[in-house]
């Protein structure tokens, strides 16, 4: 997708602010991760849980239990298993589901492991059906086995690793299956950050990139990046391109608002995909209910997306809801929008919350 600003004085950018990806930008958001609990804003609950478990673990001089990060994208959950690798003082391995073709990927990253180790496994409901019942015994005996020859003559050996901990991130958990899911000693669901929490993240971020920031300006950015870390600090950085230019390199909220608007963000952080699902579920649907797949169509993007990056944020807002028959915008995203929403108390609206 790539965003063309005509009307920006020639501002442009391939890449956008909302993706489930990382940007080229991302690649260096490693020095913006926080790397102890401490310095960790936000997720008080998941937080306080992890410290008592850490604390527990490396009382008792064991691996902690395998922990499974639920949530969005953009959220924490690699930041979080780096802090835990950290905190235990262990080595982590970063792998993903889709990384992992074949058992035989697996049991090599698995007896590569030493004593209390972490091994993070991003997307990890991708792993296929193979690979993850290779899983079972690692996770529950610490132990894996190997098939050695074909046909009559194979033999099956088991094989002992290390004791280690598993840290899967996920941002579906509904699509992990359950004998997966049931083995995590642990798990922590990560929310959407307050506009407070991501005004601290922001005014951290610039501390770092050396940019000076006023509180207002770091305010503007957390209200608008749809409470997601990674979207604060991409925000952060286009607007430091603008701030350069037109206002002496200080971050301040008008040149925050300039920025943003520029980038079709607007005052509550909605970007053009989000006018345009909510915009197209009123004109062509009359305001829902609509399938995920129908709109993903409609609109030209795709459905995984829609549902994992886009309509955390619109449900949390208020603006859409999701009903068995599909999707359906509320009032306050036609009030949102400058249209009116169908009249009367119930006159079209009355599948929605309003
Ligand atoms: P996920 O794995 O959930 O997709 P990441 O852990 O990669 O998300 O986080 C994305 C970026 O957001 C990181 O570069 C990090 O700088 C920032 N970030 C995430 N959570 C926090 C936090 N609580 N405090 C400060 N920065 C954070």
């Amino acid at each position: 997708m790539s965003i063309d600003f005509s009307d920006n004085g020639g501002f442009e950018t391939e890449e956008p602010l909302v993706t489930t990806s990382l940007t080229r930008e991302d690649e260096n958001e490693g020095s913006l991760r926080p790397q102890t609990l401490r310095e960790y804003i936000g997720q008080k609950k998941a937080k306080g849980n992890l410290e008592i478990f850490i604390q527990a673990a490396k009382m008792r001089g064991e691996p902690l239990d395998h922990v499974l990060f639920h949530g969005p994208p953009g959220l924490g959950k690699t930041t979080l298993s780096n802090i835990i690798a950290n905190e235990m003082g262990v080595h982590i391995r970063i792998t993903s589901g889709p990384a992992i073709e074949k058992p035989g990927d697996l049991a090599a990253l698995l007896t590569n492991l030493s004593e209390n180790d972490i091994l993070f496994v991003d997307e990890i409901h991708r792993l296929n059906r193979q690979v993850e019942e290779i899983l079972y015994p690692a996770m529950e005996d610490f132990a894996i086995d190997i098939i050695i020859g074909k046909g009559p003559s194979a033999n099956s050996i088991r094989l002992d690793l290390p004791k280690f901990t598993l840290i899967g991130a996920t941002t579906r958990a509904g699509q992990l299956s359950a004998p997966l899911r049931d083995r995590f000693g642990v798990t922590l669901r990560l929310e959407l950050y307050t506009p407070e929490e991501l005004g601290l993240i922001v005014t951290r971020s610039a501390g770092i990139l050396e940019v000076p920031i006023e509180q207002e300006g770091a305010m503007e950015i957390a209200r608008r990046s749809r409470g997601t870390p990674r979207i604060a600090n991409r925000m952060l950085r286009r607007v430091r391109d603008f701030a350069q230019v037109i206002a002496g390199g200080v971050i301040t909220r008008p040149v925050a608002d300039q920025a943003l608007t520029a980038l079709e963000v607007d005052f509550l952080g909605l970007d053009a995909v989000d006018r345009r699902m909510l915009q197209s579920i009123i004109e062509h649907y009359g305001g829902g209910p609509v399938g995920l797949e129908t709109l993903a169509a409609t609109i030209n993007e795709e459905a995984v997306t829609l549902e994992d990056v886009y309509e955390p944020y619109l449900m949390q807002m208020g603006f859409l809801t999701r009903t068995p028959r599909g999707r359906c915008v509320t009032r306050r995203a036609y009030e949102h929008l400058g249209l009116t929403a169908p009249g009367g108390q119930n006159g079209g609206l009355d599948q929605l919350s309003l």
